[in-house]
């Protein structure tokens, strides 16, 4: 058995087998062949062989031309291992043998021998670098690419993967995914944001891991706690299927509180919205009682497909959004792409700073097509019910005037043909950077509505990437310097009696409540599965006790010194009043 701790970025407790993709993204699962396939599937194996083996030699006479004698010397040494009679002999008796699939030989088998060369103490242990190449090489003989990989999923697995990308997330088939680790990947990124989403339960950042685990073996990802266990014994399978039993239970009794409303003890209303990546999430927040939807980011709509979306598509995707929440609003955020969230077919140069880059609105007001043609479908959208537009990443007051300038055009362009919109549709801004924070009193006056984003309001204050696992620890929605902008944001808007809400993913974490509460938030905008455990927190406290509390955090000057006294209030809270 081996525990493994990462962070935990989506909840819920999942047992199941593992499917490994590891840098390159294969999937090894443990499967076997019918014995009337043996020999063709021996045969397709010794094609491998001699397929990857033709590589290893195209690259040793490249090296040899380039560099010489002694570099092409490495790739005689793989040769020699590939051609290995020991080696062969294992692979091939595992297949006529034991009816191992081909792939699930190589990959085991590889591995074992990697192993005992990592675990030897001295410089022949770099050799295990060797053997997972020619592994590498092999699987990529054997099988396809990554993303037909990911696609085929066809039975319930565990994905383990060196990394996800956001959009390999958004494609994940939520049927058989019941949940994926990662060994990179860090608390703020948008792969953790889809599987929230999704409701899948995942844990990123554990650091290498893979090699530790073959396809097919048993798997626990505890997504509460950023734990995974790799071939656990019968023991803890039992303590996490009564885990997961108890949670599911919790979470029946709260589904008692979707028809009341988010009242505090001493009657003030707050709306809890949901945040949704994709249309058919809006049913989820419905049925979990949300107040509509509070950020819908459309940028999944091009990163869920393989042609840029017409302005059909987006129409029907806010129709289905607005229909699925009769007589709420609908706040959706115009495209936020680029960082994180690329598309690799648009991508035309590396960038080197993509969060500091051409992304958002930035990207928006650089291709003015795209962003009419969306601008376009949310206006038609606005005519069937309370469709708001969201801003992101606004960090002039140039850049809001721009977009707000473009709006007014196509709406002028959609009157001159007749088309239905609101010409009163409420504009906001998302503020996520210190610079719109310290601009917020010129913001305001040109603003219907303010939504704070603190996913990467925190990144951008702290310089810390919200996808990197090293520098997690520092990514702290409780940094002193971050609960600062948003009193700053929260009063000045209060001020000026423009609605502000948060939609970062602090939102959705009961651990902040109070203190967002207690920072005058009346509205919060949450993932789906977040709605219960919010709103029963806001039932059981006072807006009045909620303000001593963000008093009171804000008088502290360290990260640890906020979270800890955060923590004790949740618990007194919990014990109190929910227990
Ligand atoms: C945020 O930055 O807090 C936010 C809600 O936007 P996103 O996570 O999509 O960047
Ligand atoms: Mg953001």
């Amino acid at each position: 058995m081996l525990k493994l701790q990462g962070i935990a970025v989506s909840p819920g407790v999942t047992i199941g087998e593992a499917l490994v993709l590891d840098s390159e993204g294969f999937r090894i699962p443990r499967r076997f062949v019918e014995r009337s396939a043996v020999d063709t599937e021996l045969a397709r194996l010794q094609h491998a062989v001699a397929d990857t083996a033709r590589e290893i030699e195209r690259n040793r006479d490249a090296i040899r031309a380039e560099l010489g004698e002694q570099y092409a010397a490495i790739f005689d040494a793989h040769l020699a291992m590939l051609h290995d009679t020991k080696l062969q002999d294992e692979l091939s008796s595992a297949v006529r043998e034991r009816n191992w699939w081909p792939e699930y030989a190589v990959s085991r088998t590889l591995r074992r021998y990697a192993k005992v060369f990592e675990n030897l103490d001295n410089h022949i242990s770099q050799r295990a670098h060797d053997i997972y190449d020619i592994e590498k090489s092999l699987l990529r003989n054997l099988l396809g690419q990554r993303r037909e990989t990911l696609a085929a999923i066809s039975q319930p697995v565990i994905v383990l993967a060196h990394n996800l990308t956001p959009s390999e997330t958004a494609n994940l088939d939520r049927r058989f995914v019941q949940g994926f680790a990662t060994e990179l990947g860090g608390p703020g990124s948008h792969t953790a944001i889809v599987a929230e989403g999704l409701e899948i339960p995942a844990v990123v950042g554990i650091g290498p891991f893979l090699a530790d685990v073959s396809g097919g073996e048993p798997v626990i990802l505890d997504g509460n706690q950023g734990i995974v266990i790799l071939q656990p014994d019968e023991e803890t399978i039992d303590r996490y299927r009564l885990e997961a039993e108890a949670a599911r239970t919790v979470a029946k009794k709260l589904d008692r509180l979707r028809d009341l409303p988010a009242v505090t003890t001493d009657g003030v209303r707050i709306q809890i919205t949901g945040n949704i990546e994709f249309p058919s999430e809006a049913e989820q927040c419905l049925s979990r009682g949300c107040d509509g939807i509070g950020l819908y980011r459309t940028e999944f709509l091009y990163l869920t497909s393989r042609h840029e979306p017409t302005e059909e598509d987006h129409f029907t995707a806010y129709r289905d959004v607005v229909q699925a929440t009769p007589g709420m609003p609908v706040v959706i955020r115009t495209l936020d792409l680029g960082s994180d969230k690329m598309l690799t077919e648009t991508k035309s140069e590396e960038e080197r700073n993509p969060c500091l880059g051409l992304r958002s609105i930035r990207l928006s007001l650089r291709q003015l097509p795209m962003f009419r043609t969306q601008l376009r479908a949310i206006l038609r959208a606005s005519a069937l019910g309370d469709v708001r537009v969201l801003f992101p990443l606004v960090s002039t007051i140039v850049e809001l005037r721009q977009a707000r300038m473009v709006l007014a055009d196509v709406m002028e362009d959609l009157a001159e043909h007749g088309i239905a919109f609101n010409a009163k549709m409420p504009v906001g801004m998302m503020v996520e950077t210190p610079a719109a924070v310290m601009m917020i009193d010129a913001f305001i006056k040109e603003v219907d509505f303010v939504s704070i984003g603190t996913n990467d309001l925190i990144q951008y204050t702290l310089a810390v990437d919200r996808g990197n696992k090293e520098v997690a620890e520092l990514y702290n929605a409780c940094d002193p310097a971050v609960l600062r902008l948003l009193r700053r944001t929260l009063d000045v808007a209060a001020e000026a009696g423009v609605p502000a809400t948060l939609c970062g993913q602090m939102s959705g974490s009961v651990m902040y409540t109070q203190l967002l509460l207690g920072l005058g938030l009346r509205q919060l905008s949450v993932p789906a599965s977040a709605i219960p455990e919010v709103k029963q927190v806001v039932r059981s406290v006072s807006a009045a006790e909620c303000r001593a509390i963000a008093d009171k955090a804000l008088t502290m000057d360290a990260a640890r010194e906020v979270k800890a006294y955060l923590r004790d209030q949740l618990r007194r809270l919990l014990a109190e009043t929910i227990a």
